[in-house]
């Protein structure tokens, strides 16, 4: 069945250079760095808060590197004050996210460039003329408005807007369509450090008691959960559990992303119990908080004027059009029907130490104008994706995206007319190129 709206006079909320969409790693990233060149910034994100999956999905830690660039700052700007953890140096421990710090940094961070800031409101519809993107329809408490715009930054994560906008794509694994899993991260208190261990990949495992402590998730936690995933916390006594597990679902579906975070809550109570009777240090754990959004690893994929792939990863490949460079990261697909690792992943035993670069094309969609796309969702295959899907990484696409928008903007052009080695000149001056 179908509804047609009525036709409506919608007010303008803003006309600006730069609009950015969606503040996770790659908006805040976008949005700080387009307001840093002088660009007439405005960001708008759905939720309360800055961070995305960092913040909102109460993430653990910064995975992978980029050597540089500006996730770098956002770290040395949250550095851990609770304590030294018993088990990590202070170097070790600066990759772990105090949440609400980085809150309240990020925002500091966009006034301090000048961006303006919209938050509780979604982005939910384009305003086009012909291919090129001209402005974003949202929504909030006020209703429904108009804001245009010289570049529009899709960083929403699904790529929303690029999508509502008919820039092409696929979802998930190019054979099937079928998408990485979801969690709800969860925080866990009361945990005797001393006694217990962590555990950072799916590939690393310790004997408890009874036995292998991945063998024994696999046969006390329900399936689709059943692995083990435990990190340090910048808190006393408390780590982070990367434990609930949802297959099969699509966070590009609303019923879906419901489906997912009922069934993940059902998951915690199976979960603790199982590190309360099998595992040393967790006989007194209690859950202390969970993410306000569920973590949705992998959506869209768009189609690029460039495309980066397993290969190019695999070789490491310095591309003369680099956009971000110094990109390194294992292949992190988790199981798509089950607990664990997927076939096709490899955390620890990832073998290519090298760092490679993402072309400029890659935040390019191949026929839209007026439109970057940053973070998860630029162009990348369903395994090259697994990769630059890390945090670190998705920052430093969005500061990319940041500066080209601000320069096609002062320049008057469209995103795949803007000249990359004057680009990477303006990047330079940030510190950021292949080392
Ligand atoms: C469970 C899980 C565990 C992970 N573990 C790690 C890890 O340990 N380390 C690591 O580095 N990476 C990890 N990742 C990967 C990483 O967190 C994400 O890939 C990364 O955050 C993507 O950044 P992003 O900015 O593209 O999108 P997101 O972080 O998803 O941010 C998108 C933002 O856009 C907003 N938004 C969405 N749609 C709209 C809309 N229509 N209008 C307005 N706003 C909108 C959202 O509210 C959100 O704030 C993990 C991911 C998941 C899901």
């Amino acid at each position: 069945m179908t509804y047609t709206e009525k036709e409506r006079q919608l007010p303008v909320y803003a006309d600006v250079d730069v609009l950015v969409l969606g503040a996770g790693p790659a908006g805040w990233a976008a949005a700080v760095s387009a307001a840093r060149q002088g660009a007439d910034t405005l960001i708008i994100e759905a939720t309360s808060d800055i961070g995305g999956v960092a913040t909102s999905g109460l993430m653990s830690h910064w995975t992978g590197n980029t050597f540089g660039g500006i996730y770098e700052e956002m770290v040395d700007r949250t550095v851990n004050k609770y304590g030294a953890n018993p088990k990590l140096d202070d170097n070790e421990m600066r990759k772990y996210i105090d949440h609400e710090t980085m809150k309240t940094r990020a925002i500091e961070m966009l006034e301090e460039a000048g961006a303006k800031i919209l938050l509780y409101t979604s982005a939910c519809d384009v305003i086009m003329d012909g291919d090129k993107l001209k402005g974003v329809i949202i929504e909030n408490k006020s209703g429904r408005q108009a804001v245009f715009c010289k570049t529009a930054i899709d960083c929403t994560g699904d790529g929303d807007i690029a999508a509502r906008a008919g820039a092409e794509y696929f979802k998930g694994r190019e054979e099937d369509g079928a998408m990485q899993p979801m969690t709800l991260m969860m925080q866990v208190g009361g945990v005797d450090i001393d006694r217990m261990e962590y555990v950072y990949s799916f590939e690393d495992t310790y004997n408890v008691p009874e036995g292998d402590i991945q063998q024994l998730a696999g046969k006390y936690i329900p399936h689709p959960a059943g692995h083990v995933l435990v990190y340090p916390s910048v808190f006393p006594n408390t780590v982070t559990l990367n434990m609930t597990n949802v297959t099969g679902v699509d966070g590009t579906n609303a019923d879906d992303i419901t489906k997912a975070y009922i069934k993940c809550r059902k998951q915690i109570p199976q979960i603790i119990a199982f590190l309360k009777e099998h595992v040393p240090g967790f006989e007194n754990c209690y859950v202390t908080k969970t993410a306000a959004q569920i973590g949705v690893r992998e959506t869209r994929h768009f189609k690029g004027v460039k495309t980066i792939t397993h290969d190019d990863i695999l070789a490491a490949r310095v591309f003369d059009d680099w956009a971000v460079p110094n990109v390194q990261f294992n292949f992190d697909v988790h199981n798509i029907t089950g607990a664990g690792l997927d076939k096709t992943g490899s955390q620890r035993t990832f073998k290519q130490k090298k760092a490679y670069t993402i072309p400029y094309g890659c935040l390019v969609p191949e026929k839209t104008d007026g439109l970057l796309l940053a973070g998860r969702n630029i162009s990348g295959t369903h395994m090259a994706h697994s990769n630059f899907r890390a945090m670190p990484i998705c920052a430093n696409i969005g500061q990319a995206a940041g500066v080209a928008a601000a320069m096609c903007a002062k320049e008057n052009i469209q995103p795949r007319e803007l000249d990359v080695t004057a680009l990477q000149t303006e990047l330079k001056k940030l510190g950021v190129y292949p080392r």
